[in-house]
């Protein structure tokens, strides 16, 4: 019988009546004669609680541990779920990570899956049991300790396990009807997108667009798993289909720009007066990756004298304060005469795959922007994607901005 995972996020689960509501659009799928595997988040808010008691209790965790208090929030949900599925009349097992197993490698609080054993799933519908499934965790089998998947994991379990299910479709079921041309949060004027295609979905994703998390979208993409975006808020008995993952080829009308992302937590740092000489990117890049910081946009400037230079960059707001502590002690060996940070900064981003084939496309943005008097702190292009760093207190203004700019806001 043809597959079905359903994923429904942490506002669809968020109370006991949403769970209920969750029941019915689950039975309408098994009336329509699939095999459901569900796949559910934490109910909204309680991963966050999660963390900050661990913050609270313990400032340098240990990671394991850490997992074992936040993968707990959809251990509830799955129960719940499966009771309110048995309640209702439908046969109904919850699953936890490691019972599948979803198997992860150890980087506790970001684990990747490594593999999934579909069988008992499998073995489940054959009993006509709807699996419910705790989102967001894994087991690292050689210690046999639970692991998290990282902040909005869930998507991800959904999908891996479509793949190992060789399920028909995933649909992921959120708070709003889709992927929009931003987040329609934000700006009103966003539409709603029939289909996106992966590589934007990926940049868009990755770019700050929370909708899905990334990895979720490289697994669709390399495992072809056809991936719905839907709302759960919808009618359960005439739901609307939502916005289709799929291949650049299966979109007839593409646009140049599709979609405008924007991450807020982003930081600044410059240097200035660095020695213009070979090796000295080195010395400020290797420590920051050996400390497993990521560094995004990298600026530097032409030097007047030839004998130094500006050079800024960015980093996650999480590891700023980290960053600098970093490039403080390595100061002598560096050489620079100041640090200047900057944490109120936000990356824009515009995402389109016709950029390939089209010139000119960021530069109509600079003008857009520099007429609102907004300042580019930064800007990084590539080929599908451009970002410009600007003070956060733009952000609106701004994507808005660039969401009219390239014909993006709904009629
Ligand atoms: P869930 O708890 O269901 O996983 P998330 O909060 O993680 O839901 O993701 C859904 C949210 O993503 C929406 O409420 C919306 O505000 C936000 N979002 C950001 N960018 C977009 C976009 N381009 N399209 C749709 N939603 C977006
Ligand atoms: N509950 C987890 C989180 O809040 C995973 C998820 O919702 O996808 O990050
Ligand atoms: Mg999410």
């Amino acid at each position: 019988m043809a597959r079905l995972v359903m994923k429904f996020g942490g506002t669809s689960v968020a109370n006991i009546d949403r769970i209920r509501n969750v029941a019915r659009h689950v039975k309408r799928e098994v009336d329509a004669g699939f095999d459901v595997a569900v796949v559910v988040s934490a109910m909204s808010g309680k991963t966050n609680e999660l963390v900050g008691w661990v913050n609270e209790i313990s400032k340098f965790h240990d990671p394991r541990e850490y997992d074992a208090v936040v993968a707990s929030g959809e251990q509830v949900t799955s129960g719940l779920l499966a009771l309110a599925l048995r309640e209702a009349g439908w046969p109904a097992r919850s699953w936890q990570g490691w019972q599948i197993p979803v198997r992860t490698n150890d980087a506790h609080g970001s684990a990747r899956i490594e593999s999934i054993d579909g069988a008992g799933l499998i073995e489940g519908f054959g009993r006509k049991e709807v699996a419910v499934i705790a989102g967001f965790q894994g087991v690292h089998e050689a210690t046999g300790r639970i692991t998290t998947l990282g902040r909005g994991g869930s998507d991800t379990s959904a999908v891996a396990i479509a793949a190992a299910i060789a399920a028909d479709r995933c649909d992921i079921y959120t708070d709003v009807d889709g992927v929009y041309t931003t987040d329609p949060r934000v700006v009103p004027k966003a539409r709603r997108l029939d289909r996106i295609a992966f590589e934007e979905m990926l940049e868009m994703a990755s770019l700050g667009a929370k909708v899905l998390q990334v990895r979720s979208v490289e697994v669709a993409m390399v495992h072809k798993v056809k991936t719905f975006v839907r709302s759960s808020f919808d009618d359960p008995d005439d739901p609307r289909p939502g916005t289709l993952i799929c291949d650049e080829e299966d979109i007839l009308e593409q646009q140049v720009v599709t979609g405008i992302a924007f991450a807020r937590d982003e930081a600044q740092i410059t240097l200035r007066r660095v020695a213009d000489k070979p090796g000295v990117a080195a010395s400020i890049f290797v420590p920051l990756a050996e400390a497993n910081i990521n560094v995004d946009m990298i600026i530097q400037v032409v030097s007047d004298d030839a004998k130094t230079t500006d050079l800024t960059f960015t980093v996650t707001n999480a590891d700023y304060e980290r960053a600098r502590a970093i490039l403080d002690a390595n100061k002598a060996e560096i050489g620079f005469s100041s640090l200047q940070g900057a944490t109120e900064v936000v990356k824009i981003s515009a995402i389109g795959v016709g950029m390939r084939s089209h010139a000119g496309v960021a530069a109509k943005a600079f003008k857009a922007l520099a007429d609102k008097g907004v300042n580019i702190r930064a800007i990084t292009t590539s080929e599908i994607k451009f970002s410009v760093l600007i003070d956060a207190e733009y952000t609106e203004l701004a994507v808005r901005t660039l969401h009219t700019l390239y014909g993006l806001d709904k009629a």
